[in-house]
């Protein structure tokens, strides 16, 4: 019944790509179309946030209102994603984080391994951003930006939708979110999952450790120091 099976959710920015700055060109680009105004990213610490919040920020820091929320970013959203697909399309620049590849190619041959997104981007930037290095269709259910706004709430439903989509029950103990910052290591504590920081992203290996993630890695070049990490750890053998 596959009771060993093993979960990973997956961050993308900072963990698995760097898009850089792509998002925040587009981010701006949508904003500037629906509302004229511009720079409004300005100041904005995107690292962790899911897009929602980054939003609601761009709407304090342009001093406006966010009535009726979901709709605005509905259309922002809708804008966002236009934008960063011509920009990925025009850029050479993106890429996987060190290493990355090479670990996608481990696990992939790796038994009772199942693997899920767990990202405050919206679920169509998320894609595009993965489908940039052809690895999305690695990654077949997640929790996103698009669903909540609560980075906690989206592992969680990312956690749920795994366990519906694959058919398996798996177990907390079994389960690993990994991020680069300190709200990812939070969000798997929270849903009780082990948690890998990696120290790709704007935070270093010495500040991520700080918040006792299960383990932390400088950048994901030591595939068999992961493989060997969640095969002995929790409920597997
Ligand atoms: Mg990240």
């Amino acid at each position: 019944m596959n009771e060993d099976a093993t979960l990973l959710i997956w961050d993308v920015d900072g963990t698995l790509t760097d898009s850089a700055g792509l998002t925040r060109v587009a981010f701006e680009k949508a904003f500037e179309g629906i509302y004229g105004i511009s720079g409004s990213t300005k100041g904005i610490m995107p690292f962790g946030r899911t897009d929602p919040q980054i939003f609601r920020e761009m709407l304090r820091n342009s001093d406006l209102h966010g009535d009726d929320f979901p709709e605005q970013f509905r259309k922002f959203g809708i804008q966002a994603t236009h934008y960063l697909e011509k920009e990925l399309q025009a850029s050479n620049k993106p890429r996987l984080h060190h290493g990355v590849r090479e670990l996608l190619d481990l696990l992939a041959v790796e038994d009772d391994v199942f693997m899920a997104l767990g990202t405050g981007n919206i679920e169509r930037n998320a894609r595009l951003k993965l489908e940039k290095h052809s690895i999305s269709h690695l990654f077949p259910v997640g929790g996103f930006g698009s669903d909540d706004e609560d980075r906690t709430t989206l592992i969680k439903i990312a956690f749920l939708r795994s366990k519906d989509y694959f058919s398996i029950d798996f177990a907390e103990i079994n389960t690993w979110v990994i991020g680069d910052t300190y709200f990812d290591i939070k969000c798997g504590n929270n849903i009780g999952a082990n948690t890998i920081a990696v120290a790709t992203g704007n935070a270093s290996e010495a500040e991520l450790s700080e918040h006792n993630p299960t383990a932390v890695f400088a950048d994901l070049r030591d595939g068999d120091r992961f493989i060997n990490l969640i095969g002995n750890h929790g409920g597997r053998r």
